[in-house]
């Protein structure tokens, strides 16, 4: 993939930009790791002060970072405000919080159980973390994993996606202007294809992928060959379940959110919506007039609910999965085709009479597209809330406390959000299960990803 701005409201190339050479990465790669001898050292007080510069910086630069955001993935400017103001949230929480969370961890039977004076865990730095990062949020990505990172001690490299150059190199500069020493985050611009060269350099001591589960696959192979530790965040099919006692408008209003949030292409959106027979008819009334109703237009329009989808590729993936699921007998309630004219746009698409053989059941379609089923009971419902290979985010409505109780311990996800939608948060554990990927970032497990655990015993 071309290294480039391409506006997908438009289709217009902005900017393009050449990978780096072999010896503009290499020097870089030196560089990391010879700014991370010194680096690992800095108090946390220091680097405190320059994660709450970050912070500062950025939010005096919001609307600069939205318009960018917005130019080169296409979100909705509001989204994009959104995104950056959350952004600056977690960058202020890891500067809060770090050295508290990061602190010597003692023994539960003190260190005389383990015949020692002193006994404990320390978490120390573990050096250069390449991190290969998507476009869809394309700051929340980045920096979510480049707070704990920096403020545990380590440093970091960014291979960003091909097609948010500028908020890569943006993300570079606004930490060098913190007054991060130069070297602890820099942006590589290259290829998918170099990505395996730094990961197999002794110097870079482990990585994070956010993605699709393709490249997410072969991350984490190189990285298991290599014996370097990886994070895994991949995609997700994630379910949205109402039952019968459930607030439906309120359950109806934040499915049309959960699904065409930063226009539909979010790793945790809900995709399958699990509706119990008792509602299912007045809740898929209501969604696909809600749904029918968005508007659909250019990101930078105030009025625009559901701007384009960021490439040309993933919106003709879109249109394959809804193809052929219709072809297998699938119903279209609303949408279901793109748009005409210039611009990735797809229309917010309902699909109900779902059967095992579509493709939309196993693999993840990343666009305004919902897939409604309806289940006889919350047997019926976990059973097919679990039926995925993906195990990311889920979201279940209900009023009843037993099956509140019977969702958080049955659902097989990295996050069980009950009576609300999906979402991360700094201050909690944020990662998926089976094909979703492994590893946890956000909350004191972000920081600790990248730790050796040291044990100390001292006597
Ligand atoms: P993608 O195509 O996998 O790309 C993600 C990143 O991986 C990009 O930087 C890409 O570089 C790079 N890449 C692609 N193939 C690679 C390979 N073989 N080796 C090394 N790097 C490779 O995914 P995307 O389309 O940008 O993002 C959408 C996917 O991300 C969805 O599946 C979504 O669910 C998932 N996602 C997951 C989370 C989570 O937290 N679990 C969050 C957001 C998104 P190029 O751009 O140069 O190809």
């Amino acid at each position: 993939m071309a290294i480039a701005t391409i506006n997908p409201a438009t289709g217009e190339t902005v900017k393009s930009f050449e990978p780096m050479s072999e010896e503009e990465v290499q020097g870089l790669i030196g560089l990391a790791h010879d700014r991370w001898k010194q680096y690992r050292t800095v108090s946390f007080e220091q680097k405190a002060i320059w994660m709450r510069a970050a912070a500062d910086l950025l939010e005096a630069d919001i609307e600069d970072v939205a318009q960018l955001m917005t130019l080169e993935m296409g979100k909705t400017l509001a989204s994009a405000r959104g995104e950056a103001a959350k952004c600056v949230k977690g960058l202020r929480f890891y500067a809060q919080n770090t050295e508290a969370m990061l602190a010597d961890e003692g023994l539960p039977g003190g260190a005389g159980a383990v015949g020692a004076s002193r006994a404990f865990t320390r978490y120390e730095p573990l050096g250069v973390v390449l991190a290969v990062m998507p476009w869809n949020y394309p700051f929340w990505q980045v920096l979510r994993f480049a707070a704990p990172a920096l403020m545990t001690g380590n440093v970091g490299l960014l291979k960003h996606a091909s097609n948010v150059p500028q908020c890569a190199m943006y993300i570079q500069d606004l930490f060098e202007r913190s007054g991060f020493p130069k070297g602890c985050f820099q942006t590589l611009l290259i290829s998918s294809s170099q990505v395996e060269g730094v990961l197999r350099d002794p110097r870079v001591a482990a990585a994070t992928i956010t993605g699709s589960e393709w490249a997410g696959r072969s991350v984490a192979s190189i990285c298991g060959d290599e014996i370097k530790p990886s994070v895994l965040e991949l995609g997700g099919n994630d379910p949205f379940i109402v039952m019968p006692s459930a607030d439906l408008d309120s359950a109806v209003a934040t499915a049309v959110t959960a699904r065409t949030q930063n226009n539909g292409q979010s790793c945790i959106a809900a995709k399958r919506f699990l509706i119990h027979d008792a509602v299912y008819d007045q809740f898929t009334k209501r969604f696909v007039e809600a749904m029918s109703a968005l508007t659909v237009g250019n990101p930078v329009e105030e009025t625009t609910d559901v701007g384009p989808l960021a490439t040309a590729d993933g919106r003709a993936e879109v249109a394959e999965l809804v193809d052929d699921a219709i072809g297998k007998g699938a119903s279209i309630l609303c949408g279901g085709r793109t748009v005409d004219g210039d611009g990735w746009y797809f229309l917010p698409t309902v699909i109900a009479d779902i059967s095992p053989e579509m493709r939309v059941n196993d693999e993840e379609v990343f666009g305004p597209v919902a897939m409604v089923h309806r289940v006889t009971d919350i047997d019926d419902a976990i059973a097919l809330a679990n039926a995925t290979p993906f195990g990311l985010g889920s979201s279940a409505w209900t009023s009843s406390p037993e099956e509140q109780e019977r969702f958080i311990s049955e659902i097989a996800a990295g996050q069980v959000f009950i009576n609300g939608m999906t979402t991360s948060y700094p201050e909690l554990a944020f990662g998926g299960t089976k094909r979703s990927g492994y590893g946890r970032e956000l909350s004191y497990h972000g920081l600790r990803e990248f730790c050796n655990a040291k044990t100390v015993w001292v006597k």
